[in-house]
């Protein structure tokens, strides 16, 4: 029944899918199933790819080694179960040749296919025997009333669907709801804006998703979608780096050349030029009344901490005070140890401030910092409290920004009260350019790229488990020439159910997992989507196993039994009591301790001179930044430093990412890696930041369209800085909509 042109005109974006004439009530229900309960969210059901479809032949035609396409009819069928990888074959005729069809695990096309059914495929044709075969073709079941007419060369979309509605069944829903849809979309860019970006309208955007006309089309598409991604994006931080500024003024600290020389006087070295540069931009910053958003970022060992002393210092010459916060106890701890020998004999009173100091300690200290008996004070989270009160907090460091995120920093802000200090954010993770850009792009970015001169690279070694033995008799020989050791493992083990649970790190990575899964099941995943994936895909969808591997417990137990034995180890994990942690730690130190066994709590900034080994077992279930920063942590001293290792990867991305370490020390470099890898999503816990992810941009290969975006959403705020011009009402609605939460721009929606 042809649509009266009545009811279309009464169709808005939010109406019910099934009110679009064409779609059923059975299309509908299956529609649902996947969410796809309205117009645009249906429209907005991008493919998950574009498949170029071939013009059909006779199967007696087709060739091997060539995208092809037939329709035929089943002849048999058959249900392999046996081997690790069930499969469903079938045989297709079409009276001048037979074709033989197999899907692997996708066995409930048994009830789909059966013999007689016609059936339209296309895949890529291998010889096989005397004729040929297709390995998961995509199908089309052809009913006898509607056999569509013999197809030209074209471009499909395909969709991830479910086990109720297929990628076909969604590509017929989408075309009936795309004419009623697209008059309705409004584009937020200006047409004059974007010819000059030589971009399609966004009506014009979805039509070229959901049917395009050639391959190109999908292209221009997919980069207008990408870039409207990204552009809200650095719309959103443009935003906030204006409100930032508009705030309020921020001290203005004193910079001259006697307040320079007193404070190089007390550093034992000279600065690489990379911590020249970067201390001058730093400095700059802080000599001006804009507020200073600054990351600092440096691969392990770059020398960031003289940097944070030096610009703290400068806080400290102008009679205000400094604070630095750090992820951990025993960051805090160690930073105040630097920072005591860097200003023995000086006058500035230092504090320190944790969660694990006494009641009458703890209130002293902050008594001192209201009352500015304290000039620069270093401490962990306990510092961003809201009852911390400063009496002129003019510099506010924060080491390891990953850790904290965004909303910590507003909060460190917020502790000064009404004036505003000066953020300076430190990371040992090298943060790719194009993610720092949209993580942290409200920040300024200074990066020292280049190590204090005479540091040897730390080699690493990849091995599987079975060479466990020999990696210990190693180990034990370095011991013997009194070297120290880290043996890092994935959990603490006392407690089954907590692995590893007082790293953050860890947490994140574990979370990011399960929050992936979670994920895929309600974007529909492609679970069972007819079309989906070759056969090695198909493989990695499946549930990783549940892991129980190597723990801090369980490996004391069995290196203290065996190949450590009679060697002084201890074990160190968040779970131990600060004061023991300590203990432990001042005995490694001073080499009392011969090998600390760990979790990831030794992963930043420990610094030993001594250890010279690191072997991490079970090393698939870190990060590459995690077990980069592990590496960190030996090689310190005069010896080099070796680092072991232990992983027997299932998949191949997994060993690919421990190889590219074996390849390379460069943290940048490897930043860039696991962000190819693995996507951004699960670099850094971003799933777990709250910062929507993008569906079509992604920024191992978009960072051109990146800049482009961060450059016009610039220009775009110089120009209407609350878009609150009336054409920019849709481009307002979208930005604060998507990003208004996670940078806190409710405010100025
Ligand atoms: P990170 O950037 O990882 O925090 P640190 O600040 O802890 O690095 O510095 C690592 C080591 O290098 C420290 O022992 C520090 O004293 C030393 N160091 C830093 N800068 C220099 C330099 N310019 N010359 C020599 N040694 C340096
Ligand atoms: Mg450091």
């Amino acid at each position: 029944m042809p649509p009266r042109e009545a009811d279309k005109l009464a169709l808005s974006l939010a109406s019910p899918a099934h009110h679009v004439p064409g779609i059923g009530p059975a299309t509908a229900a299956g529609l649902a199933t996947l969410g796809l309960t309205t117009i645009s969210r249906l429209i907005a059901h991008l493919p998950m790819r574009h498949e170029q479809q071939e013009a059909e032949a006779t199967i007696a035609e087709l060739a091997p080694g060539r995208l092809v396409s037939a329709r035929g009819e089943v002849a048999a069928t058959r249900l392999v179960r046996a081997g690790r990888k069930p499969r469903f074959q079938a045989v297709l005729t079409d009276g001048t040749a037979r074709l033989d069809l197999v899907w692997f695990n996708q066995t409930y096309l048994a009830q789909r296919i059966l013999p007689g059914v016609r059936l339209r495929v296309q895949g890529e044709a291998k010889r096989f025997g005397p004729g040929l075969q297709l390995a998961n073709p995509s199908y089309e079941i052809l009913r006898d009333d509607q056999e569509p007419p013999e197809r030209l060369a074209s471009v499909r979309p395909v969709y991830s669907a479910n086990s109720t509605i297929d990628s076909r069944q969604i590509q017929r829903a989408i075309a009936a709801a795309l004419p009623i849809a697209l008059p309705l979309i409004v584009d937020h860019l200006p047409e004059a804006f974007r010819a000059k970006r030589n971009l399609p309208s966004l009506a014009e955007a979805y039509r070229m998703q959901h049917a395009p006309a050639t391959i190109e089309e999908t292209r221009a598409s997919r980069r207008r979608l990408a870039y409207d991604e990204l552009l809200f994006m650095q719309l959103a931080v443009a935003m906030k780096r204006r409100q930032l500024r508009e705030q309020g003024k921020a001290p203005v600290l004193r910079w001259n050349q006697t307040i320079d020389q007193r404070i190089r006087a007390r550093v034992p070295f000279a600065l690489t030029p990379a911590q020249e540069r970067v201390v001058g931009e730093i400095a700059q910053d802080l000599a001006s009344s804009t507020p200073t958003n600054r990351l600092l970022q440096g691969d392990v060992g770059a020398g960031k901490t003289v940097v944070a002393a030096y610009a703290a210092l400068l806080a400290v010459a102008s009679g205000k005070q400094a604070a630095l916060a750090a992820p951990t106890e025993l960051l805090a701890e160690q930073h105040f140890r630097s920072f005591e020998t860097l200003l023995r004999g000086s006058s500035v009173r230092l504090g320190f401030l944790s969660a694990s100091l006494g009641k009458p300690e703890r209130a002293r200290t902050l008594a001192k910092l209201e009352s500015g008996e304290i000039d620069l004070v270093i401490g962990t989270h306990a510092l961003l409290r809201e009852n911390v009160r400063f009496n002129d907090l003019a510099l506010a460091i924060i080491d390891e920004q990953h850790r904290f995120g965004v909303s910590q920093r507003a909060k460190f802000r917020d502790a000064a009260g009404e004036r505003l200090p000066h953020m300076l954010v430190m990371t040992a993770t090298p943060i790719p350019r194009t993610l720092a850009l949209s993580l942290f792009g409200d920040l300024d970015v200074s990066t020292i790229d280049e190590l204090p001169p005479g540091r040897r690279p730390v080699r690493t070694r990849v091995v599987g488990g079975s060479t466990r033995d020999a990696v210990y008799a190693f180990v034990r020989e370095r011991l013997d020439l009194g070297e120290q050791a880290f043996i890092v493992a994935p959990a603490i083990g006392e407690r089954q159910d907590e692995p590893g649970s007082e790293d953050p790190e860890s947490e994140l990575e574990l979370g990011a997992m399960h929050h992936a899964l979670a994920e895929g099941a309600a974007l529909g995943g492609d679970e069972g989507a007819p079309e989906a994936g070759t056969e090695a895909e198909n493989a990695s969808r499946e549930a990783p196993p549940i892991h129980t591997g190597a723990s801090v417990a369980s490996i004391m137990e069995s290196l203290q039994a065996g190949a450590l034995s009679g060697k002084r180890l201890a074990a160190i994990h968040g779970r131990l009591a600060a004061p023991q942690r300590d203990r432990v730690m001042n005995e490694f130190r001073e080499g009392a301790i011969d090998a600390l066994v760990a979790t990831t709590i030794v992963e930043v900034g420990v610094d030993v001179p001594n250890a010279t080994i690191m072997v991490v077992e079970d090393a698939d279930r870190f990060g590459l930044s995690q077990l980069h920063q592990l590496r960190g942590r030996v090689g310190r001293g005069k010896k080099p430093g070796v680092c072991v290792l232990i992983a027997s990867p299932t998949t191949e991305v997994g060993v690919e990412r421990l190889h590219a370490l074996e390849a390379t020390t460069d943290g940048f470099a490897l930043a860039e890696k696991d962000l190819e890898l693995r996507g951004m999503g699960d670099v850094f816990g971003l799933r777990q930041s709250g910062m929507p992810p993008f569906r079509v941009a992604d920024l191992s290969r978009d960072s051109d369209l990146l800049r482009l975006a961060q450059q016009d959403a610039q220009e775009w705020i110089r120009q209407s800085p609350e878009l609150s011009r009336e054409d920019e009402a849709a481009l307002r609605r979208r930005v604060i909509r998507t990003h208004g939460a996670f940078f806190g721009l409710g405010d100025v929606g």
